[in-house]
């Protein structure tokens, strides 16, 4: 049979090649009709369930989380609770397919736990939930030895971040995946390719499929199976540059892979846990067993190393149900739910090594209402003009600042984060905030970090480093690459070229100077 290539989408770079292993969406999934052959559907999906929360409890017990994976297989237990079994069968009588009867019983399950008043019950309430999501995914654990290439409609973030390891890359048929679903991807050094359409949905389990996450091609039984691009490099000693200025490299995550995987690779610690997109399905604001459970492994794998944690960042692509339509972002809708945010800031702690990053911070007056809420150091998020505009009240009030270079990008500039294509965050007008930020760090002397897209562009690097950044975080499979670009760096040098940069008239005129300065600007994104 010929090679046939599906054209989508590039979401995450490098090229991967397997054999295709389907997961279904349980929405689109319209059942047999036969009510006794959706109710052997949703126990086996039930008790495969159960198998995987034993497999992620026997991993979470060998990085040492024994605690946490406690709390994890209870869900074994509930995924053969005869009262689910019972309600599922009530409801595949009323003609539901599997997956939904599985999300409904599951529903009805968690409703009556937490009615109870037991805060351990409650929380268990999380659990029925989260064992019902997983069920009626279709989620399995692909069988016989990998690589392979999940093949889905869409995915949601939290899937990418707890993949199997033997996925060696993603296609999905959805134009609109969640594209923090992609960053995950790319920060694990996952080729994935989006808005590949219908057609891949018709390919078989076991199919061979290539992804070109660089041209965003799916390629159907490829004639040559293309060499695998996911490097895993390893950094070794600390990031100092060739004149002796130290810089922190750290790993941004949203669960226990990547930063298994930042660590593994050389990073020094967590400088951005997206603890959002753990809960973006959720029907209400987590309470803070919620968040302990989500917080638990990563904190294990970290010991004292930093781990900074970011509180929800909920708002705009990253809305759950119970808060669609709202229009409030960041740290300013936490702090119209204080309950909410003191639940996460408890959870979060302040032992030594955690630090508490704030979302699209607006004023001083943010960080010190959170101040008020915890001991644990507090960063400020630059991540708006207006932000950058009163940086140097804000830098007094926090205790380090961190640039959000995603979203400050898109508001100077005035463009969509999540459109394909190149975003030009080495544009002057936004090396011009950065510059700003860097001069309120320098004066209030102030750890500055950069935790956006950038801190792992090839272009921005140099000019990071030179405007006196002094930690670059960034997604696991660029840990190593951002290590070798700052030891290759001469601090004073940079500076120089920054300051240069702020005079060009636009992006490509920064890119001229940073060629004639020698900078190796390499394949920008690449693996990021
Ligand atoms: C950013 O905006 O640069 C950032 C790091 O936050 P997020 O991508 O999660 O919005
Ligand atoms: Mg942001």
């Amino acid at each position: 049979m010929g090679e046939r290539r599906l054209h989508g989408l590039a979401a995450a770079p490098g090229v991967a090649a397997g054999r295709v292993w389907r997961v279904g969406a349980a929405a689109d999934d319209a059942g047999s009709g036969d009510p006794q052959a959706e109710l052997m559907r949703a126990r086996a999906a039930l008790l495969r369930a159960g198998d995987e929360i034993t497999a992620l409890a026997a991993r979470l017990r060998a990085d040492g989380a024994a605690e946490q994976a406690d709390i994890v297989e209870t869900g074994v237990l509930m995924a053969a609770d005869p009262a689910l079994d019972a309600a599922v069968e009530a409801a595949v009588a009323r003609g539901l397919a599997a997956p939904q009867a599985i999300l409904e019983a599951c529903e009805q399950l968690a409703d009556m736990l937490a009615a109870i008043e037991d805060p351990v019950l409650a929380a268990r309430a999380d659990d029925v939930r989260s064992l019902g999501r997983r069920a009626a995914a279709g989620r399995a654990t692909p069988s016989g030895p990998g690589p392979f290439i999940l093949v889905a409609q869409d995915l949601g973030p939290a899937d990418v971040a707890e993949l199997d390891e033997r996925v060696a890359g993603i296609a999905l048929a959805a134009g609109g995946a969640s594209a923090h679903a992609a960053v995950i991807a790319r920060g694990l050094g996952l080729p994935m390719v989006v808005g590949v359409g219908a057609p891949l949905l018709e390919l078989a389990d076991g199919t061979s499929l290539a992804v070109d996450g660089d041209r965003g091609d799916a390629i159907v039984d490829p004639r040559v199976a293309p060499p695998a691009r996911r490097t895993r490099a390893t950094a070794t000693g600390p990031a100092v540059t060739r004149d002796g200025v130290r810089v922190r490299i750290l790993v941004n995550a949203a669960g226990a892979a990547e930063v298994r995987v930042g660590l593994a690779a050389g990073a020094e610690g967590v400088g951005l846990l997206r603890t959002e997109l753990a809960f973006l399905d959720a029907a209400a604001w987590p309470d803070e067993a919620a968040h302990r459970r989500m917080l638990e492994p990563v904190l294990a794998l970290l010991g004292n190393r930093t781990a900074t944690v970011r509180v929800l960042d909920f708002g705009g692509d990253k809305t759950p149900p119970f808060l669609r339509g709202i229009s409030a972002r960041g740290v300013a809708l936490l702090l119209d739910q204080p309950d909410a945010l003191a639940a996460q800031l408890r959870a979060i702690g302040a032992a030594e090594g955690v630090r508490v990053l704030l979302p699209l911070v607006r004023d001083a007056a943010d960080v010190e209402a959170v101040r008020a809420l915890t001991t644990a150091p507090l960063g400020a998020m630059i991540e708006t003009t207006d932000a950058a505009t009163r940086v140097d009240e804000i830098a007094a009030a926090a205790d380090f600042l961190s640039i959000g270079t995603n979203d400050l990008t898109a508001d100077v500039l005035g463009v969509d984060r999540f459109a394909p294509g190149d975003v030009a965050t080495h544009h002057p007008r936004v090396l011009a905030q950065i510059a700003r930020v860097g001069e309120a760090a320098r004066a209030h002397e102030r750890v500055l970090e950069v935790c956006g897209e950038a801190a792992s562009d090839p272009r921005m690097i140099p000019l990071l480093v030179g405007f006196g950044v002094t930690e670059l975080s960034v997604g696991a499979a660029r840990v190593a690459a951002t290590h070798a670009a700052v030891r290759a760096l001469d601090a004073g040098a940079v500076a120089q070229l920054a300051s240069a940069a702020l005079e060009a008239s636009d992006a490509a005129e920064v890119e001229r100077l940073l060629a004639e300065a020698g900078h190796e600007l390499g394949e920008v994104g690449d693996g990021a």
